[in-house]
């Protein structure tokens, strides 16, 4: 498989979400899911999904690569469109369990030593939130066509509104530039504040994990499981 970026050197062996994408490990994760069940919500040839520490509504899951990349961007176009297919199963998946919009987006922030979990990753959560409108009036935006088009070169933010329109921001052309606007613009943080069913303080995942809330998404979504 060819990627676009070279991979870091021995760094995915200490990457938490290396860890979690691989079925043949056990992670922290396991600890909150009801017995019987998988963290895994869907696996594909390039993607799992699970759902995600700081599940601050039920039905939040993240859409991991398999192999260690900073963002989605430096995937190559057959995971990309993978993706793409995964993203909109999943979505509608989660719109007949839940009966809301659903919203996704991917901060992808691509120098390393910026955050703590490196390894790109899509959310996807059932959310009124307009992120993209929030976003439009801090940073220069556009429509994309496809996933296909997502930046290989730069960081960015990525927004699949619930209107399903897939929009891209420019996050910084350099490491610099990517930290300030990484210091200014937390997704969860907008996330939370511009959905009233999300108490604001519970923007952050390492402090509100919400195991009750990732028990449930597995129990929601164990019905119609998506491998293939
Ligand atoms: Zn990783």
């Amino acid at each position: 498989m060819e990627y676009k970026k070279a991979q870091p050197a021995g760094g995915e062996r200490a990457c938490v979400l290396c860890k979690g994408a691989d079925p043949a490990q056990v992670t922290a994760l396991d600890d909150l899911i009801p017995a019987g069940r998988s963290r895994f919500i869907a696996v594909t040839k390039h993607l799992v999904a699970v759902p995600t520490f700081g599940c601050f509504v039920p039905g939040y899951l993240l859409i991991v690569p398999r192999t260690h990349v900073l963002a989605f961007g430096q995937l190559p176009a057959a995971a990309l469109e993978e993706t793409r297919a995964l993203v909109d199963d999943l979505a509608t998946r989660l719109h007949v369990i839940y009966r809301l919009p659903i919203l996704a987006f991917e901060y992808g922030l691509a120098s390393p030593g910026l955050r703590r979990i490196e390894h790109a990753h899509w959310h996807l959560l059932p959310s009124v939130a307009d992120l993209a409108g929030w976003l439009g009036r801090r940073l220069d935006g556009q429509t994309l066509g496809s996933l296909a088009d997502l930046p290989a070169d730069h960081s960015y933010i990525a927004v699949r509104s619930q209107d399903k329109i897939l929009r891209v921001y420019s996050a910084g052309r350099d490491g610099d530039e990517a930290r300030r606007t990484h210091e200014r613009i937390r997704l969860r943080r907008a996330v939370a504040m511009l959905d009233p069913r999300i108490d604001d303080a519970n923007w952050d995942w390492a402090e509100h994990r919400r195991a009750d809330l990732i028990a449930a998404t597995v129990t929601d979504l164990a019905t119609s499981p998506a491998t293939r």
